[in-house]
């Protein structure tokens, strides 16, 4: 695969700093940033827009293959989810959204629906995709694979503190616990399950900081230009 600039996968599991680390990546090399999880949030809430239960298998692939679902980028590069045109980037960031994204994401026909509009975007490269199964499944022959972890405990404290620093209060016991069922969710379902690709470069991000992170992905784009 000839590529003109690389495709950089990064995945891991809820709350590990993903989605920091690929915008400042993307920022710094002036790449095109992809949050997937996005994607299986906008099937979510197409579901919930339709009164389609989240359980009802079949409805939701239906759903998954008919939605119009893309990005439109912010000034900083920041994707904002469009689901049929229309942008509903701040509706899909809640607890009960995570949940059913989870759930949603284990079905096979939505992972198919998803797997043609993740590639399409990244296709050219000069882009940044963060989720779960870049490096398995959505580009496995992408440049640059980086799989991030981070205890359970620390991505918890991490979510409570930003949730704190966005004015909501939230409890930690609670968040470890969603955190948990998430992981557990993510990396057990039969399908793509969370797991490094084999010839990922796995870091863990509770003893490094996001500077250390962006780093030595950086030297990993360097090395394979
Ligand atoms: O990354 P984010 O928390 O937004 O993802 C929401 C959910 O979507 C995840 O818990 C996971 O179940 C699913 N997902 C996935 N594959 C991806 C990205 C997200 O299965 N590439």
């Amino acid at each position: 695969m000839t590529r003109p600039r690389p495709v950089i996968a990064i995945d891991g599991p809820a709350g590990v700093g993903k989605s920091t680390t690929a915008r400042v990546l993307a920022q710094r090399l002036g790449y095109t940033l992809v949050d997937t999880g996005a994607l299986y949030r906008g099937v979510a809430l197409a579901a919930r827009d339709r009164g389609i239960s989240w359980d009802d298998e079949a409805a939701v692939v239906a759903l998954g293959d008919e939605a119009k679902l893309g990005f439109v980028s912010q000034e900083d590069g920041t994707p904002r989810l469009l689901l049929n045109g229309q942008d509903r980037a701040d509706e899909i960031r809640t607890p009960e959204l995570s949940a059913g994204a989870s759930q949603v994401s284990a079905y096979p026909g939505v992972r198919r629906a998803l797997l043609g509009i993740q590639r399409d975007l990244g296709r050219e490269g000069g882009v940044v995709l963060e989720g779960r199964d870049i490096g398995t499944v959505v580009f496995p022959d992408a440049e640059v694979k980086l799989f991030l972890t981070a205890s359970a405990e620390e991505r918890a404290r991490r979510r409570v503190q930003d949730l704190h620093d966005r004015g909501t209060t939230a409890d930690y016991e609670e968040i470890l616990t969603q955190i948990r069922s998430r992981d557990e969710a993510d990396s057990t379902r039969a399908i793509a399950p969370l797991r490094p690709a084999e010839d990922a470069v796995i870091l863990d991000s509770t003893s490094l900081g996001l500077e250390a992170v962006v780093q030595h992905v950086l030297e990993l784009v360097q090395s394979c230009n």
